[in-house]
C-alpha cells in the first residue's frame, strides 16, 4: 500500500527572530521586490476585468510555474499562496481581443515589436494567414484553416510534419490528444518545452531509480535535516516555495545553496504572506557553495570520495549499507570511478577547495534525511543525464529515498511541463511510459491503431530539419506549434529564423502573437487563437513538480469568439486529415479526454473523477521508490559512475551561463532584476576578474566567441571567477547550435566566451584581431 500525501500542514505564526535577515522593517534600504507595488500594478492592468481576474485566481489552477496551487491553496501549507509571477501572467487571461489595426499592420510595423511589447496587445481574435510576399495578416475561417493545413498534412511524409506544444498554461488533456493526433496521423515527431529544461532529469532519474518525476513532496523539505538546492534558483522561478523554505527552517532544516553565483534572492527573502518575514525578511540560505559553472560532478565526487575515505576508517560511517545491501546496485564500480580521481583533478573541476567538499560530505553523512532539488543549472549541459544521475549516485549511497523527508526533485518552472511528457507529447514517451515495444502494444490497444515505430525527433533536430534538401524524407514541411518561440528560447536566433523561413507551412496555435510569429514561411504562416485553460469548455487538469494532478474549471467569464479549445483544434485537424478513421479520434467532451488518459496512462488513473473546482489527486503516492523499492527491471537503484566533463575553458577565457531576472520564463516582466539591480544587459562578474582584465564596473564590455557577440556592462557580483552570467535568453547568441546532451537532447546552453572592454574590442575590430582570438579560443579548447 503507498503511503498518501497528507495535506497541508499550519504554519506557527510565532515570531522567530532568529531567522530575520535584517532588524529594519520592510528591508529598508536593500535591494529587494517590492511586492505590494506589483500587486498593485496588477490590479490595474487587470482593472478592466477584476471580477473575472479575482475568480480565476480563486478558482483556477495557476498557470505559471508547476509548484501547483489550486485557487489559492496548495498541499503544502494551510494559507494563501499567491505570488507574483502567477500576477504578471494573470493579464493574459484576462486581456480582450488585439485592435484589428494592429492586427493587420504592416509587417514590418509588427516586427520591430519586442515580444514583451506584443504580449500586452491584446489576445488573437481569429485565425489569420499570410503568404510569401504578403505585407499582412489576412482573416481566415476556421474552415479555411483547418483545410489548408489537412491538405498540405495530405500531401507529405509523415516524417516531415512536426508538432510542438509549450508548457505554459496547456493542460493534460490537450498534450494527451496532441499526443495521441500526432500518432493518428503517422509522426513521432512531437516535443514539448521541457525538451529545454528538465528532459536530462526525466532520462537520468529514470536510468538511475526507474521514475520520471520528483520522488518526493514538498512538505518533505520541512522538517528534512537537509535541502539542498542544487543549480536552481526557487526564490525567483517558484517564488511561493520561500515559504515551504521559511517553515523548513523553523524546524531546523539546513538549506544549502550551490552555484555558481551567491544568488541573492536565495540568500534572503521577503515572503510577503508570512508576517514577520513580509517584515524583517528571512535568512534562506545557511551556507552557499560556489561552484564553477559545469563543475558539479566533480564537486559531488569529491563528496563521495570522502565518504568512501570515511567508510576505510569506520565502515558504516558515511554510507547506508543496509539500503544499499537491499536496494542498490552498482556500488564497486562507482567507487572505483570516484577513487580514480585526485583530489587536485576535482578542485580545479569544481573550484572548490577540498576542505569545502569534506565539510559538506561531513553534513549529509551526519544527517538522516535529506531532499534534493535541482533545475536548469544542472540540466542545461551537454553532460545534464550524468549531472542528474551523480546527484541519484548521492542519494543513493546515503538511503535518502523512498522515505518521509527524503528525496529527489527536479523543480519545474512551467505549469504544463510534468505533464507534457507524462501525457506522450514527446517523441520518446507514450501515456503512462517510455515509447518502447511494451509502451507501444500497450497504448496501441486503448487506441486500437497502430503507433509509428520509428524514433521521432527532438525540437532542434526537427528545427534543423526544415534546411534538409527538398526530398529529404525528414525534411521538415510543416510545423505545428503549440505556443513557444524559438527565436528566444534555442541557441543562435539567426539560425533558428532561417530554419522556421525554411518550412512550407507553419501554424502557431497561441493566444498571443511573438516575434516569431512574424517570420516568413515558404507557402503560408497560418495563426490559430486557441483558449486559456481557464476558458476550455469541462475544465481542464495539470500536474505539479511533485505530481498533484488539479483540476482547473472553466470559469466564467468574457470570451474570445473565436478561439477553441487547443485539443478540439487537434481532433478537427485529424479528422480532417484521415476522416476515414475519425471515431478513433474523437472525444465528446473534456471528461471523456480524462477518462481515456486513465486507460492509457495507468499511473494517472484517478483522473478521470476530477470534475469539480478543488478536485485533485497525486499520481504514485507521497513517495515514489518507497521504501526504497525502485520501479526498475530489478526493482534497485543504479549506481551510476560519471566522468568529468571535459569543461573547454582555457586559461584566462571565461565560462558563461545565463540566468533569470524579473521575468517568467522566457517573458520579461521588468528590465530590473530586483534582487541585485541588474538590467537585462549586464554582465555578471567577479570583481578580481574585472580588475585582472583591467575592466571596471559599469565599463562596456563584449563578451564573445565564434557563435556570436553579446554587447553589455560589466556588474560586478560575488559570482566564481572564471565565469560570468548573461540573462537569458538575450544571452543565447554566444550558445552554439547544434549541441545536444547525447542522452536526453537539450541544448548546451553554455560556452567558453573572451571578455574585453568595448573599447579594446572596437579598437581591433578591424585588424582581425577579434577572429584571431577566437581562434586561439578554439584551439586552446581542442
Ligand atoms: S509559486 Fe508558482 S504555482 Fe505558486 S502562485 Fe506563483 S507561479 Fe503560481
Amino acid at each position: 500500500m503507498k503511503t498518501k500525501h497528507t495535506g497541508p500542514i499550519k504554519l506557527s505564526k510565532k515570531p522567530m527572530p532568529s531567522l530575520w535577515a535584517s532588524k529594519i522593517p520592510f528591508g529598508l534600504g536593500k535591494i529587494k521586490p517590492h511586492h505590494i507595488r506589483d500587486t498593485a500594478k496588477v490590479v490595474w492592468e487587470n482593472k478592466d476585468n477584476l471580477p473575472y481576474a479575482t475568480r480565476i485566481l480563486t478558482q483556477g489552477v495557476c498557470d505559471g510555474c508547476a509548484l501547483g496551487v489550486q485557487g489559492l491553496k496548495d498541499q503544502t501549507l494551510t494559507g494563501p499562496h499567491l505570488c507574483t509571477t502567477r500576477l504578471n501572467v494573470l493579464r493574459l487571461n484576462t486581456m480582450g481581443p488585439m485592435d484589428e489595426d494592429i492586427l493587420h499592420a504592416d509587417i514590418d510595423d509588427l516586427r520591430k515589436m519586442s515580444s514583451t511589447e506584443l504580449r500586452k496587445l491584446g489576445r488573437i481574435p481569429y485565425p489569420l494567414i499570410r503568404k510569401p510576399g504578403e505585407r499582412r495578416f489576412s482573416r481566415i475561417s476556421w474552415d479555411d484553416a483547418m483545410n489548408q493545413i489537412a491538405s498540405k498534412m495530405k500531401t507529405i511524409e509523415p516524417k516531415q510534419n512536426a508538432f510542438y506544444l509549450t508548457s505554459r498554461g496547456i493542460t493534460n488533456e490537450s498534450y494527451y490528444v496532441a499526443a495521441k493526433v500526432a500518432r493518428y496521423l503517422g509522426t513521432n515527431n512531437i516535443d514539448n518545452a521541457s525538451r529545454i529544461c528538465h528532459s536530462p532529469s526525466k532520462t537520468a532519474l529514470t536510468r538511475s531509480v526507474g521514475i520520471g518525476a520528483s520522488s518526493c513532496n514538498y512538505k518533505d523539505w520541512i522538517g528534512t535535516d537537509v535541502l539542498i538546492f542544487w543549480g536552481s534558483v526557487a526564490a525567483n522561478n517558484q517564488p511561493v516555495s520561500t515559504k515551504y523554505m521559511y517553515a523548513a527552517k523553523r524546524k531546523g532544516t539546513k538549506i544549502i545553496i550551490i552555484n555558481p553565483y551567491h544568488e541573492p534572492s536565495m540568500d534572503n527573502y521577503w515572503i510577503p504572506s508570512v508576517a514577520e518575514s513580509a517584515l524583517f525578511g528571512t535568512q534562506i540560505a545557511d551556507d552557499v557553495y560556489q561552484v564553477n559553472i559545469g563543475g558539479d560532478i566533480a564537486f559531488m565526487h569529491g563528496i563521495m570520495k570522502h565518504w568512501f575515505d570515511m567508510e576505510d576508517k569506520q565502515h558504516g560511517s558515511a554510507i547506508d549499507h543496509e539500503f544499499i545491501k537491499n536496494h542498490v546496485n552498482g556500488i564497486d564500480d562507482l567507487k572505483e570511478q570516484v577513487t580514480k580521481y585526485n583530489w587536485e583533478q576535482l578542485e580545479k573541476s569544481s573550484g572548490l577547495s577540498k576542505e569545502r567538499m569534506i565539510e559538506l560530505a561531513e553534513l549529509l553523512a551526519k544527517s538522516k534525511s535529506a531532499v534534493f532539488v535541482w533545475s536548469m543549472g544542472l540540466t542545461q549541459h551537454r553532460f545534464g543525464t550524468d549531472n542528474i544521475s551523480q546527484v541519484a549516485n548521492l542519494a543513493l549511497l546515503r538511503g535518502f529515498l523512498g522515505r518521509e523527508h527524503c528525496g529527489l526533485m527536479p523543480i519545474r518552472g512551467h505549469s504544463g511541463v510534468q505533464g507534457s511528457g507524462e501525457m506522450g507529447a514527446d517523441p520518446f514517451s507514450l501515456p503512462g511510459g517510455s515509447m518502447n515495444d511494451e509502451g507501444r502494444t500497450r497504448v496501441e490497444k486503448v487506441w486500437n491503431f497502430d503507433i509509428p515505430d520509428w524514433q521521432g525527433d527532438i525540437v532542434g533536430v526537427s528545427l534543423e530539419n526544415a534546411l534538409l534538401p527538398e526530398d529529404h524524407e525528414r525534411k521538415l514541411k510543416l510545423y505545428y506549434m503549440s505556443g513557444g518561440n524559438f527565436l528566444e528560447t534555442m541557441p543562435e536566433p539567426d539560425f533558428v529564423k532561417k530554419c522556421l523561413e525554411s518550412v512550407d507551412i507553419r501554424v502557431h496555435q497561441d493566444i498571443i502573437f511573438n516575434t516569431s510569429t512574424f517570420v516568413d514561411a515558404k507557402e503560408a504562416v497560418i495563426v490559430l487563437p486557441a483558449m486559456t485553460r481557464y476558458e476550455q469548455p469541462g475544465g481542464g487538469t495539470s500536474t505539479s513538480t511533485e505530481r498533484m494532478v488539479y483540476f482547473s474549471p472553466e470559469i466564467k467569464g468574457p470570451r474570445i469568439e473565436e478561439a477553441r479549445s487547443e485539443w478540439e483544434i487537434y481532433v478537427d485537424l485529424a479528422k480532417r486529415v484521415k476522416p476515414e478513421d475519425s471515431h478513433l479520434i474523437d472525444f465528446k467532451d473534456a471528461y471523456a479526454v480524462r477518462d481515456e488518459i486513465a486507460l492509457a496512462a495507468p499511473n494517472y488513473d484517478g483522473i478521470q473523477h476530477l470534475k469539480e473546482k478543488g478536485d485533485l489527486f497525486q499520481w504514485g503516492g507521497a513517495w515514489l521508490c518507497e521504501d526504497g523499492i525502485c520501479p526498475t527491471p530489478d526493482g534497485k537503484g543504479h549506481l551510476i559512475p560519471v566522468e568529468i566533463p571535459e569543461l573547454r575553458k582555457p586559461e584566462g577565457h571565461f565560462y558563461v551561463t545565463t540566468r533569470r531576472g524579473k521575468q517568467f520564463n522566457s517573458m520579461i516582466y521588468g528590465d530590473k532584476d530586483p534582487f541585485n539591480d541588474a538590467d537585462r544587459y549586464d554582465v555578471l562578474m567577479n570583481k578580481e576578474d574585472g580588475n585582472k582584465h583591467d575592466i571596471d564596473e559599469g565599463d562596456a564590455i563584449v563578451v564573445y566567441n565564434k557563435y556570436g557577440s553579446f554587447n553589455g556592462r560589466a556588474k560586478f557580483e560575488p559570482i566564481k571567477s572564471g565565469n560570468v552570467e548573461l540573462h537569458w535568453p538575450e544571452g543565447n547568441s554566444l550558445i552554439a547550435k547544434g549541441v545536444y546532451e547525447k542522452y536526453a537532447g537539450i541544448p548546451e546552453y553554455h560556452a567558453a566566451v573572451i571578455v574585453e572592454k568595448a573599447e579594446t574590442y572596437y579598437a581591433h575590430k578591424d585588424t582581425k584581431y577579434v577572429e584571431k582570438r577566437v581562434e586561439e579560443l578554439e584551439m586552446e579548447i581542442s
